[in-house]
């Protein structure tokens, strides 16, 4: 069986977050740990990462402006030299992964229609977890967490034909129908508009000075399950991913190919997991070895499929056109430094 995956590299544009996630070890707890990326380190980190990747992934905290306690405006000011929205400054750095060879993947938390709109543009493929469909303790400080303001941003991306990733988390605090729901909704609302290319099956893990910090994670039994629900609820055209670095031995990921896995998401060489920095990511080749006798395939951050609808816009046509094979996935290329 053929199981893809992309080299990414990874940018925490900020962990300003307007939400307070108990079992989150990113954001920002005040002023004095928080951070917003340099356009400078960025370009540097791109310029190192020619040849090495093909996906830039930015990530951040949900609607920081919101943030209580914290400028945000005068902190983007500061790094930017004019106030501007995360979106518009997202964009900005969207632009510098294009102009340095790299398909833009952005999720940065629920987003009105305008703002993915204005996103589209620059990115190859766009992604928000929708985590769980239950109302959890976990989310009681985090208005963003809300199912229906999570799915509403889904469909927003299925209206506007932007290729999604979605997901859930698994062990966060919710019951096991509720893994059911959740991926049903996320079934229900590909069937209208056929935008979702893969499905995260997350496993949590804690994360020290946290309110989680003493849970256990789920069992691997758990994550079994929930992958064969998701490979018999999802269509056949959504794959399921599993993320290597959370999963702990080789046995284990090729349990969970074989229950439905066929997609290892994002690993980088340069950068590390921000959400899970104590999980570092396998290399390719260590991979390749751990998934035998399956097959490693790269793709890029737009699926096949969407590449072959044209769901993309004209900035990153060229990029498509220079990295995709005649199957839509990435071309075998000779990796420089
Ligand atoms: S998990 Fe995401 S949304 Fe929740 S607090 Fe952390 S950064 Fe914010």
């Amino acid at each position: 069986m053929i199981v893809t995956f992309s080299t990414n590299v990874f940018v925490a544009v900020t962990n300003v977050c307007r939400n307070a996630c108990a079992y989150c070890g990113f954001r920002a707890r005040s002023p004095d740990d928080a951070f917003i990326v340099r356009v400078e380190d960025v370009e540097r980190l791109f310029a190192e990462c020619r040849g090495v990747a093909t996906e830039a992934l930015f990530s951040a905290g949900e609607r920081p402006e919101c943030a209580v306690g914290f400028d945000f405006r005068r902190m983007i000011a500061d790094v930017c030299g004019e106030e501007c929205s995360l979106v518009e400054y997202t964009v900005i750095l969207c632009e510098i992964a294009i102009k340095h060879g790299l398909l833009p993947h952005t999720n940065i938390g629920v987003l009105s229609e305008q703002e993915l709109m204005r996103l589209k543009d620059v990115n190859a493929s766009m992604g928000l977890m929708l985590e769980t469909v239950a109302d959890i303790d976990a989310h009681r400080n985090s208005p963003g967490k809300h199912p229906k303001e999570r799915l509403r941003t889904i469909e927003h991306a299925g209206r506007l034909k932007i290729p999604f990733t979605t997901g859930i988390l698994v062990g966060i605090g919710e019951e096991e129908s509720d893994r059911i729901a959740s991926l049903e909704a996320i079934a229900a609302i590909h069937r209208k508009f056929g935008h979702i290319q893969e499905v995260i099956i997350q496993p949590f893990a804690p994360k020290a000075n946290t309110p989680f910090a003493n849970r256990n994670p789920p069992m691997f039994e758990e994550v079994l399950r929930c992958v064969k629900w998701a490979r018999e609820i999802l269509p056949d055209d959504v794959a399921i991913q599993a993320p290597p670095n959370l999963i702990s031995s080789a046995a284990e990921l090729r349990a969970l190919i074989d229950a439905g896995v066929s997609d290892l998401g994002g690993i980088s060489a340069k950068t590390h997991d921000y959400i899970n920095p104590e999980a570092p990511w396998p290399s390719e080749k260590n991979l390749r070895r751990m998934i035998e006798p399956h097959i490693l395939r790269e793709r890029l951050p737009i699926y096949p499929k969407f590449i072959r609808k044209c769901w993309f816009s004209d900035k990153i046509r060229h990029l498509i056109e220079k990295y995709a094979d005649s199957d839509g996935f990435k071309l075998p290329q000779k990796k420089s430094q």
